[in-house]
């Protein structure tokens, strides 16, 4: 269900400290439409290599033991057959992943306390929890006995757009990524994007190129982010040094989510996450000019993926955002979201 004991990061085997057992933890891996459909096309790619992500935990480079294992084959899986949306997860294991995540890696911050490169940390999970509530509400399960789907706006207003800083880092976690998207423009027009199929590669380069130099991108974010402000001070590199080790926490937990979906798109998108800071803050910054981008297959996927579903949530926030209020608030127009989408500009600006 969950990964075994002796794979569980340190930190997660202390005892639970907010009132929820540890061996309450119901396995959540039988339902339907928490399972992960393997089915692949013959033709896909297989064979990919895989070398260590500074900012992220692998099991195949991190961990010792399983270095040695031969079996250590990746899954290959088509995510268009796994859409992020509702599974059913929930309840104390759920919660306690999300609880490991916050209290030991990423805490909130009181007010200006921290400095801005140990907010990053909290403001890209955050955003990242923020977006994985929106899919789960854009998709969700209303029915089990007619297997219905289709919008629950309230769980989106109760989880998210009632919550401002959530919102915010939702588009936060938004520009960060899509300024290491367009840092790293060149190496991704250049990458080999190999699906087995002649056709689907030449349209994804295609699609890539417009993306990457997308005239209207450029001119409505010509810097979504400006990373060359962060690790300035004299705490600079044992900064980064700590903020790396605690988002290779946050990976290695990815491991322990107990839903297959959930624990396939929580890896997937915090290996994106890992990209985006593996981009932004070890290429050509001004300490590392001599070093060369490389990225892997599956970090180049993960980064994609991850910006695909950051922005879709944030589209799906503009376009129920308002009803979803109205639903809950009875009075309340859509001027409270716009307003509140014009804060978050407003704040990612500033920072
Ligand atoms: C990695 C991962 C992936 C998951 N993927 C899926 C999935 O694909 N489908 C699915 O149905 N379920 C998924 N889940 C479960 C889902 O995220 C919720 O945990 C579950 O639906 C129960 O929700 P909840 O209302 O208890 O609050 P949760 O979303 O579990 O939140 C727990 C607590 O975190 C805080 N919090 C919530 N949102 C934010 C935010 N944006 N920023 C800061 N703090 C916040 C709040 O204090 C909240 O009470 C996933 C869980 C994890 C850990």
């Amino acid at each position: 269900c969950e990964c075994p004991e002796n794979e569980f990061p340190e930190l997660f085997k202390k005892p639970y400290h907010h009132g929820l057992p540890s061996d309450d933890l119901k396995c959540q891996e039988g339902k339907p439409q928490a399972a992960v459909d393997r089915t692949l096309d013959s033709k896909a790619f297989r064979g990919w290599t895989e070398t260590d992500n500074p900012w992220t935990y692998d099991d195949e480079t991190d961990n010792c033991e399983s270095e040695s294992v031969l079996d250590t084959e990746m899954t290959y899986v088509n995510l268009q057959l796994n859409p992020e949306r509702y599974t059913g997860y929930t309840g104390p294991s759920a919660r306690r992943i999300w609880d490991a995540v916050y209290s030991e890696n990423c805490p909130k911050y009181p007010a200006e306390e921290l400095c801005q490169e140990e907010k990053i940390l909290y403001k890209l999970i955050s955003g990242l929890h923020s977006s994985i509530s929106i899919h789960i509400a854009s998709d969700y399960l209303l029915d089990e006995a007619t297997n219905l789907w289709g919008h629950n706006l309230d769980l989106m207003y109760n989880r998210v757009l009632r919550y401002p800083n959530r919102v915010q880092n939702l588009y936060f976690t938004f520009l960060f990524v899509l300024r290491a998207v367009t840092k790293a423009a060149d190496y991704l027009e250049q990458a080999e994007y190999d699906t087995g199929n002649p056709t689907e590669d030449l349209k994804t380069h295609s699609l890539m190129r417009q993306l990457l130099y997308n005239p209207k991108l450029q001119a409505a974010c010509p810097l979504p982010f400006d990373e060359a402000k962060l690790w300035k001070g004299q705490r600079g590199p044992e900064l980064k040094q700590k903020i790396q080790a605690q988002f290779k926490n946050i990976s290695a937990l990815m491991d322990c989510v107990g839903c297959e979906k959930c624990r396939l798109w929580g890896k997937l998108q915090v290996l994106g996450l890992g990209t985006a800071l593996k981009i932004l803050f070890s290429v050509n910054g001004e300490d590392h000019s001599h070093q060369t981008l490389e990225l892997q297959r599956n970090e180049v996927i993960a980064l994609i993926n991850l910006l695909n579903r950051l922005s879709e949530s944030i589209k799906f926030v503009h376009e129920m955002g308002a009803a979803a209020e109205k639903l809950n608030e009875g009075t309340v127009t859509s001027t409270r979201l716009n307003s509140l989408v014009q804060q978050a500009w407003a704040s990612i600006v500033k920072t």
